[in-house]
């Protein structure tokens, strides 16, 4: 889905909430931008060009051995073009993001969209009513044609099957979302910095821990289904809410059925994933009808498994404490660097004030850079608790499922070569934005862990 660059830069909330809440099975590289939903790639379902790979039923016992993360010649060149593609468009992104921010306040366009808006009216709230969405629909146009390049490289791979049409229609609603969370955000924080010019960033940190809250509460109720097509998992597919309350009774972490949620992700993607998001009455398990598709129902379970590791192991609820941290850490670095910039530049871009509206470009221009440092702490974070739901998913299913370690690997090397995933990742790279470990890494480990043989205690599936 297309992701708008004010989406991306100005709610950082959503980023660390969403971005550490929403925890998936799979990852393609565009991770690290894609906040919201950690995917992007895919290839149709009985693609010609699939390898010979899934096989069909779920025949466990038969000798196939995926020991290691392979790719048909073809595929593995397409992989690597792809990852390669998506790696520059990441830090090309970003840098064209900054740039923009610098342009529109260098050239005084901000200032004049300040003018606009106080021109309007006397009352504050309503110029900043006219005032956001004019800076964030330039800058939104701006990074257009950065989406639009990105969303044709998913279609080119055939990793996305989202029409134009519908993709432009995803852009809007996303413009939409961001209008209407950020103006109130906009508000209450420049009335804040009004009303305490030294304070302002410690004040608004407790609202802005409500608003983070409040959003991954209402994301899977509200804003996922401005995208996506929910139904309930028992629906279509009660065979496996059965296999799955197996899984969880073991576990002895039963979840209710009504937690469990199918995301019809064929519409727009072939790719197989699945994930868990929300808090309260909103925390569920989301499977997408792709990987039931194109996985035999064994390794559909694995994946449930893994994504049963990051409910029990609590990763929400990690996920929003660590962004609640991050944001007290990020308020204040926004607080000194925009009167360390003010102090430089207000001048040369007609700026009077912190409380100008024209500042909050500054604002933003400063998140994008703290967003981006941010990022190997975010994706580092990311990969553990990854790591942990794979070793959950692997325990859980032990036993249960015939050869289980071989069923979850070949679940990697399906997911692998549907979603091009990058053979040899550069080790920077992984570091700077994998949220999940490079996939031929998540393959070895499946097959190989096996603490029951060696005697040992399992870690989290006793
Ligand atoms: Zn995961």
């Amino acid at each position: 889905m297309g992701r708008s660059a004010s989406l991306h830069v100005f709610l950082f909330v959503i980023f660390v909430s969403l971005g550490c809440s929403q925890v998936s099975f799979a990852a393609a590289p565009q991770v690290a931008r894609a906040e919201l939903k950690p995917y992007p790639a895919q290839t149709s379902p009985q693609d010609k060009n699939s390898p010979p790979s899934p096989a069909s039923g779920s025949q466990t016992s038969e000798q196939s051995r995926t020991e290691q993360y392979t790719l048909s010649q073809e595929r593995y060149e397409k992989a690597v073009a792809y990852s390669r593609a998506d790696y520059t468009l990441y830090f090309v992104s970003y840098f064209l993001g900054g740039l923009f921010l610098f342009l529109i306040l260098r050239l005084g366009v901000a200032a004049k969209f300040r003018d606009i808006a106080e021109n309007v009216s006397e009352k504050r709230w309503v110029q900043g009513v006219v005032f956001v969405p004019l800076l964030f629909l330039t800058i939104d146009a701006l990074d257009l044609p950065i989406s639009v390049y990105w969303h044709s490289l998913s279609l080119r791979y055939e990793q996305s099957i989202q029409g134009w049409g519908s993709w432009f229609w995803d852009w809007a609603k996303g413009e939409f979302v961001v209008m209407v969370l950020g103006i109130p955000v906009v508000l209450v924080l420049y009335a804040l910095m009004r009303r305490s010019p030294r304070r302002w960033w410690l004040y608004a940190w407790v609202p802005a821990v409500l608003f983070e809250l409040a959003l991954i509460v209402i994301t899977p109720m509200v804003i996922d289904p401005l995208f996506n097509k929910f139904e309930p998992l028992n629906k279509e597919h009660p065979e496996l809410v059965a296999s799955i309350e197996k899984l969880t009774n073991r576990a002895g972490v039963p979840i209710p059925p009504e937690r469990m949620y199918l995301m019809l992700a064929s519409q727009k993607t072939n790719a197989i994933n699945a994930y868990v998001t929300g808090l309260g009455a909103s925390k569920r398990v989301v499977i997408w009808d792709t990987t039931i598709q194109k996985t035999t129902n064994d390794e559909a379970l694995f994946i449930v498994g893994h994504e049963l590791g990051h409910y029990v192991l609590g990763h929400v609820w990690k996920g929003f404490l660590l962004g609640a941290a991050g944001l007290l850490v990020a308020l204040y670095l926004l607080f000194r660097g925009l009167h360390w910039t003010l102090g430089r530049w207000a001048k040369d871009w007609n700026l009077y004030g912190p409380e100008d509206w024209a500042s909050l470009a500054v604002l933003l221009l400063l998140l994008q850079v703290l967003l981006f440092f941010s990022s190997p702490v975010i994706s580092g974070v990311s990969r553990m608790e990854e790591h942990a739901a794979d070793v959950y998913g692997l325990e859980v299913i032990h036993g249960l499922i015939p050869n289980s370690a071989e069923v979850a690997a070949h679940a990697f090397q399906v997911l692998g070569e549907l979603d091009l995933a990058d053979p040899n990742p550069p080790a920077f790279i992984t570091f700077w934005l994998y949220s999940h470990p490079p996939l031929g890494d998540r393959l070895v480990f499946a097959h190989s862990y096996d603490p029951w043989s060696k005697g040992e205690s399992p870690k989290y599936v006793k």
